[in-house]
């Protein structure tokens, strides 16, 4: 049976925190002679990886590998605090692209810290957000991973200090649920944010998969293998019923012969994932009926760029207005830097992606 409809889940793909960091990283390449460094994947999607590397973007995993006066971006996921100090100890222009959801994590970790709360922190190990989260109060912050590590850790913690929960911004809700739900049995008194550190991002596309998961036969989840938020998303589709999940980096993954007999597809991409992918994805899978676009909510949220690309705004103008052909006395009285939130990401990536290092 040929496949007839395409779910598609609304929102996906590109989140707020997202543009503002490839947007900051684009302005970057734009402006700097390569190569320009950025400490971490900026985001953590394999294709938007391998295209600013074709721009002349070095990543890196350690500050001492950028030389000293470098242009550096901080990424998406935020910085351990060590990171943060030695990039701006070393380098003349360092922009912290951090999103401001994960900052706020930061903050709270670093308050109940001072505070003397013991603080119970749920992501995922290794995970660069998770990373430099825990990095933030080391001597007060425990990571659990699933209700499982629970039991040990409330034994070490006792029954003295006052608990707080925090969480890696872009796990599952069910993930989340479980260990709030058994910590605030065992802490009646436990802190944690009025709203769950979850950010609108990770819950909109869990909802617009939750919502399509029961009508499909199969979902493809766009995303790449490291990318917490789509392993979130392929997890979701499945505890809501979807018989067949498969995340795919693009269209070539899908494994087609797999949706031999499905008749009704739904499609979602993690928050770095590239719509250019998504349509590659509908494209392949050519449904004979056509795509439903299935929207759960609208989402309207914007970040201005980061603080240290700010601070450059009157020289990024002139350059930038130089550097891409335009007119630098239009740039300077309100030109695309200041029109930022109307640039489109995708297209900037995809005109990007258009130019390799060498060419302007
Ligand atoms: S998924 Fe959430 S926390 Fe992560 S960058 Fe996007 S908005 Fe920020």
């Amino acid at each position: 049976m040929a496949l007839q409809t395409v779910l598609l889940a609304e929102p996906r793909g590109f989140c707020a925190g997202v543009d503002m960091a490839i947007k900051a990283l684009a302005w970057m390449v734009r402006i700097f002679e390569p190569p320009v460094y950025c400490f971490h994947e900026i985001v953590h999607n394999q294709l938007v990886v391998d295209r600013f590397e074709r721009l002349g973007v070095r990543f890196v995993d350690d500050i001492s590998e950028v030389p000293p006066g470098a242009p550096i971006m901080l990424s998406a996921h935020g910085s351990a605090p060590e990171v943060v100090d030695a990039a701006y100890a070393r380098q003349r222009v360092v922009v912290d692209a951090v999103c401001p959801l994960v900052t706020k994590v930061h903050h709270e970790a670093r308050r109940r810290a001072e505070q003397g709360y013991e603080i119970v922190y749920v992501g995922h190990a290794g995970h660069d957000e998770a990373v430099g989260t825990l990095a933030v109060a080391p001597e007060s912050m425990h990571l659990v991973e699933s209700e499982s590590d629970l039991p040990a850790l409330f034994s070490d913690i006792g029954d003295d200090a006052p608990v707080a929960l925090l969480t890696q911004t872009t796990l599952s809700t069910d993930e989340w649920d479980g260990v709030l739900r058994r910590t605030q049995s065992q802490y009646p008194q436990l802190w944690t944010a009025g709203r769950s550190d979850l950010c609108f991002a990770t819950t909109n596309r869990q909802a617009a998969v939750r919502a399509i998961a029961p009508r499909c036969d199969a979902i493809i989840v766009i995303g790449s293998a490291n990318s917490s938020n789509t392993l979130a998303l392929a997890h979701v589709a499945a505890e809501a019923g979807c018989p067949m999940v498969q995340r795919v980096n693009g269209a070539d993954e899908i494994d087609m012969d797999a949706l031999h007999s499905a008749s009704v597809v739904g499609v979602t991409a993690g928050a770095s994932a590239p719509e250019d992918v998504v349509q590659a994805v509908v494209e392949r899978l050519n449904p004979v009926v056509g795509v439903e676009r299935v929207r759960v909510t609208e989402e309207d949220e914007y970040f201005p760029p980061p603080r240290g690309l700010r601070e450059l705004m009157p020289l990024v103008e002139i350059l930038s207005a130089f550097s891409v052909g335009g007119d630098p006395r239009a740039a300077r009285s309100g030109g695309s830097f200041t029109d930022d939130r109307n640039v489109d990401t995708a297209l900037t990536l995809g005109a990007l992606s258009a130019r390799s290092v060498g060419q302007s």
